[in-house]
């Protein structure tokens, strides 16, 4: 199976108002380049210096989301051009990425990553943490981001029963906050949810925004 069409049949599954990320994370360079010849223009990575990397090299109209886990110390790396901060999880982050959007002169587009998986591993907020981030006076001093949505990553499990449960949790705070929360830097638009495995529940359950990376890439090397 070749990169471009792959990328055509999941783009032709894809209802309207979903928008794909195509997570290219430990794919070299000229695959990502087969992608965007085939029309693709957002990438998401999970590395920071790996997305910087990539970034310097490939063309400029390509929007870079970072969809891992985000050290603070590292977000000045990718302030200049990140296009999407997926992974948020803490008001503190929040506070660093406004900090280098600032020094960049420009807004920084974020989603808050809300944890709906049983593991204890995952990163992000829950519920009730989110709403209080939103509505707190540190948040509302922070004038450099934008928050456009919410993300979140379900179980590792073959049961999906208990993934859409989690989708549907997260899609109702999602509906939620959108009804409830007003302020100048938030905007609830953007639901991201669904990878590979179960992009097409996340998209029953309410995503508009899925990141699919071996379904087009093909399984990932990690050395
Ligand atoms: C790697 C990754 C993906 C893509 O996973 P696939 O199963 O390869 O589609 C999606 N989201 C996050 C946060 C990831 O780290």
């Amino acid at each position: 199976m070749s990169i471009q069409k792959n990328l055509d049949e999941i783009r032709k599954s894809l209802p309207e108002g979903v928008t794909l990320v195509a997570v290219s994370k430990t794919k070299p360079v000229n695959d990502l380049q087969l992608a965007y010849d085939a029309g693709q223009r957002i990438f998401g990575e999970n590395k920071i210096q790996e997305m910087t990397e990539k970034w310097e090299v490939l063309p400029k109209d390509i929007e870079w989301h970072m969809i891992g886990h985000v050290q603070r110390n590292k977000v000045k790396y990718m302030a200049p051009y990140v296009s999407l901060i997926h992974g948020v999880d803490s008001l503190k982050l929040l506070e660093e990425i406004n900090k280098q959007a600032e020094k960049n002169k420009r807004i920084i587009n974020c989603l808050l990553q809300v944890h709906i998986a049983e593991e204890e591993t995952k990163f992000g907020f829950n519920e009730h943490e989110v709403t209080e981030a939103l509505q707190g006076e540190v948040f509302a001093a922070l004038k450099n981001i934008k928050v456009c949505g919410l993300m979140g990553m379900a179980t590792f499990t073959q049961d999906e029963i208990q993934i859409e449960k989690e989708f549907t949790g997260l899609k109702k705070i999602f509906d939620t906050l959108k009804n409830n929360v007003v302020a100048d830097t938030v905007s609830m638009e953007i639901l991201s949810m669904g990878m590979s495995g179960d992009y097409r529940l996340a998209i029953k359950c309410g995503s508009t925004m899925v990141r699919i990376g071996s379904s087009i890439f093909g399984a990932r090397n990690y050395h």
